[in-house]
């Protein structure tokens, strides 16, 4: 058996990967996709469970994978969770595991998530008015996220996080009220940029909510301090909240990037490797799977994949292109 980790050409290792288990979701989140939907993978491009859990477990045995986070799409929408969710956990070294998840359905699997060891969950939620979720969601289903949430930290898959993107003139005054209703009930919320990874390329530099924007924003309701713990490769950006120990998080992907830090990489639905979000090339994984390829043959095929790992996205760049993949196909 190979070992040798994910090493890319300016000396960043990724031991974080993200897995896309489905690019299909029942929300239509505007700053990710139009009301109409996509044209979802077909199923037989779709890596079955057994591809995906054979994939994991060359990316941990083989390849220094510590952590592995499930999305989409949105990822309760795949039948085979729970049980990839177990087969996960039992590998050796056993990786944490965590859900991106938008919590629809979540009442009915938290518990079986949490007992085939799931680790967390992040659930993503931009605003708490009825009438604005439905605007940004174009579904009306902010009660089933909302019990989704209480069932995820009924179920002990805590520290529940909360993921929020402000949009301007729809909820990006809502900052505050969506933080204190999150320290309420004792998520850590997280504001995120928006990015341009929509598939409509509706995304604006100039309409964005910047970091700057939703701290100050903040500020004007709550003490912020920057958090004590050490960032490390953790793409959020912690402040204490009113002297702590409650906290909440910008990921300002765009304005304040991390990349010089970055420990993560993708695998799409659909077996390719991606090691940037905003990447142009994919490697894939799924043909050689199928070709009949060793473990060792897919483990070097995924090192390579990392030499082309630019150093940063530059997204600020002239020559920028944003990638022919929107988000909800790479796996946010
Ligand atoms: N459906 C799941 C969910 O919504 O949590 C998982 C997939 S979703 C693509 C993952 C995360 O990406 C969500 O928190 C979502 O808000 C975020 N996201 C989607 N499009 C985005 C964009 N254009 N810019 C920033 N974040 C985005
Ligand atoms: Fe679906 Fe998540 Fe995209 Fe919203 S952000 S449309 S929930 S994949």
């Amino acid at each position: 058996m190979s070992t040798g980790a994910l090493v890319d050409t300016f000396g960043r290792t990724a031991t974080d990967l993200r897995v896309s288990l489905t690019d299909r979701c029942n929300l239509r989140c505007s700053y990710c996709m139009p009301a109409e939907g996509l044209d979802w993978l077909p199923t037989e491009q779709t890596l079955t469970d057994d591809e995906v859990i054979r994939l994991i477990r060359i990316g941990v045995e083989q390849l220094g994978i510590e952590e592995v986070r499930f999305t989409g799409g949105e990822p309760l929408v795949r039948r085979g969770l729970v049980d990839i969710v177990r087969r996960t956990k039992e590998l050796t070294p056993s990786p944490e595991t965590s859900l991106t998840t938008n919590a629809l359905g979540l009442t009915r699997t938290a518990a079986a998530l949490a007992e085939a060891g799931l680790d967390r969950v992040n659930v993503s939620l931009d605003t708490i008015r009825r009438e604005h979720f439905h605007e940004i969601t174009r579904r009306d289903r902010l009660d089933d996220v909302v019990s989704g949430l209480e069932a995820a930290q009924a179920a002990g898959l805590g520290p529940v996080k909360v993921n929020a993107v402000l949009l301007r003139g729809i909820n990006d005054d809502q900052g505050p009220e969506l933080l204190r209703w999150c320290l309420e009930r004792g998520y850590q919320l997280r504001f995120i940029e928006q990015m341009p990874l929509d598939a409509q390329h509706g995304w604006r530099r100039d309409t964005m909510i910047t970091a700057d924007e939703i701290l100050a924003s903040l500020e004007a309701e709550f003490e912020l301090t920057p958090a004590e713990e050490p960032r490390g490769s953790a793409p959020a950006e912690l402040f204490a909240v009113d002297g702590g120990p409650a906290t909440v998080g910008v990921i300002a992907s765009v304005t304040r990037p991390f990349c010089g830090d970055c420990d993560r990489v993708r695998l799409t639905a659909d077996g390719q490797v991606r090691n940037c979000l905003f990447a142009r090339e994919e490697s894939d994984l799924r043909v050689a799977l199928r070709g009949g390829a060793s473990d060792d043959e897919i483990a070097e095929r995924w090192r390579a994949a990392m030499i082309t790992k630019r150093p940063g996205h530059g997204i600020d760049d002239v020559s920028f292109l944003q990638p022919t993949r929107p988000m909800s196909a790479i796996g946010g």
